[in-house]
């Protein structure tokens, strides 16, 4: 790019993260962005999806305030009653701990939230669909070189990978970092950069699915089902069920999980989704409180997912090219925080990319902050998601719960629900402003040292 051009940026991938990426640099006229979409329309995949006031608060300065409208509960900064815990893997489930937040997590439908999203994008941000990714490579001049499946290539100063848990531009990525690496003679970096291509099963299966209501209005007249009041997280042995209702309370969201964790990291073979079988969906909450089995047996065409995430990176950034989302730290979704960490990446470089001062030779400088903030953010919140898994399905240790004395049991289970509360706090009791606040200035402080000398000292190059 050269001074007074735009700063030209390449999407690939129009999904939550691209999407909000592109509409958090729809503001600023120094950027122009254009979206690469492989598949032929827009078609949101899954069915609910929750978020917390710290990503709904970057909705809000997006212009999607529209949204409160389609969620349920509706966004504020009160102490709520978030969720209700129980364990559920016996005749009669015991309801055990109330999780009180500040400000609720709120529901929506996929298909709500992205179209929202499209309809703010401004004429001039294209998306450009049945357009799939396949490489890159880098120019002499420091651009980028996209090419697609279908023939066309395009130039730009910035790739995102935005194209969720089975990236290409991720694949591309590793091994362009692997290339560097060998050039420098690190075989053994090269290695680990080639291992982390595929994303890794975490030994789990998501049956995920809708349930209207009208549908099972008798069932819940006479009392066989009951809808929580509060969303609820049914947990047992090996097995985990969330529910709560989307849509303004006309549907209910299930996600129920079957956790084999002795097969994590091993290969899951067969096609990652599939329709769900009820039968065996069924036989995995077999023992089960009839609460919480009702609800699985209404499902509407359930489908079953392997849920897989994308190991720990060293670097989510190389020259010219960027990942954000699922792309870079897919995680699983025991913290209903994937969508949202892919949003509070691309609001983040969104915001970055967007100050006015910004020309190509401050790219690598706004790429490293980009890493610097949003990796070590991004890995402790996939790794806490993990760990809330474990907490879920009573896998965070030994303890026996079925020969213990009631008093235990309460007691462990009380103790259990306040772990959950502490590895799940940030959700509800931190804001992206801190980690922006303090890139911005980094990012001012750059700007105006190298607008006073236009060539970079050296030991400020990035
Ligand atoms: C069971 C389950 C429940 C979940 N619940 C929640 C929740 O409640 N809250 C939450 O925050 N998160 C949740 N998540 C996680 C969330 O779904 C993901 O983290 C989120 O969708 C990631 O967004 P993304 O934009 O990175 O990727 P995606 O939404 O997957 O978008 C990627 C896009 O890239 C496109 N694409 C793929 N390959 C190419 C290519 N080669 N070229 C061009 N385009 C390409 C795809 O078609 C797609 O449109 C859940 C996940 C699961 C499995």
């Amino acid at each position: 790019m050269t001074a007074g051009k735009k700063l030209k940026v390449v999407v690939c991938g129009g999904g939550i993260g691209g999407l909000t990426f592109a509409l958090a640099l729809s503001k600023y006229p120094n950027v122009s962005v254009d979206i690469y979409e492989a598949a032929s329309r827009f078609s949101p995949i899954g069915a609910g999806i929750g978020i917390w006031m710290r990503v709904w608060n970057i909705l809000s300065r997006l212009g999607l305030d529209e949204l409160a409208d389609k969620t349920f509960p509706k966004p504020s900064n009160d102490p709520v009653h978030a969720f209700t815990f129980r364990k559920s893997d016996e005749p009669e489930g015991i309801e055990y701990y109330n999780l009180m937040t500040k400000g609720p997590f709120m529901t929506f439908l996929r298909y709500d939230f992205q179209k929202a999203m499209l309809e703010h994008l401004p004429r001039e941000t294209k998306i450009h669909y049945s357009r799939r990714f396949t490489s890159y490579t880098r120019l002499p001049s420091g651009e980028v070189h996209v090419s697609f499946q279908d023939g066309l290539q395009v130039t730009c100063d910035l790739l995102v990978g935005a194209d969720g848990i089975k990236s290409s531009v991720r694949r591309v990525f590793l091994e362009d970092l692997a290339q560097q690496a060998i050039h420098r003679g690190d075989v053994e970096e090269a290695e680990v950069l080639r291992n982390s291509y595929d994303p890794v099963w975490n030994g789990t299966e998501a049956y995920r699915g809708l349930v209207r209501v009208e549908n099972v209005r008798s069932l819940i007249d006479e009392g066989s089902l009951k809808i929580p009041e509060f969303p609820t997280q049914y947990m047992g042995k090996n097995a985990n069920m969330i529910i709560y209702p989307v849509a303004n309370g006309t549907l209910v969201n299930i996600a129920a999980f079957r956790a084999q964790l002795h097969l994590a990291n091993t290969k899951f073979e067969g096609p990652w989704v599939t329709p769900a079988d009820p039968e065996e969906l069924l036989s995995v909450f077999e023992k089960w409180e009839p609460h919480a089995r009702n609800w699985l047996r209404c499902l509407e065409r359930p489908t079953r997912w392997a849920v897989h995430t994308v190991k720990p990176l060293k670097s989510f950034v190389t020259q010219g090219v960027v990942l954000i989302g699922d792309a870079a730290h897919a995680m699983a979704p025991h913290q209903g925080s994937g969508a949202g960490q892919a949003m509070e990446d691309a609001y983040f470089l969104g915001t970055l990319l967007g100050h006015p001062l910004t020309t190509a030779k401050a790219l690598p400088y706004i790429l490293k902050i980009y890493d610097q903030f949003r990796r070590p953010f991004a890995t402790d919140v996939a790794r806490r998601s993990l760990l809330n898994g474990r907490f879920y399905t009573f896998n965070e240790d030994e303890f026996d719960y079925d020969s213990c004395y009631q008093a235990e049991k309460q007691a462990r289970l009380k103790k259990k629900g306040e772990a959950i509360s502490e590895n799940w706090a940030w959700a509800w009791s931190t804001s992206i402003d801190d980690d922006m606040g303090k890139a911005m200035a980094m990012l001012k402080n750059h700007l105006s040292d190298s607008e006073s000398s236009p060539i970079l000292p050296a030991n400020k190059q990035v």
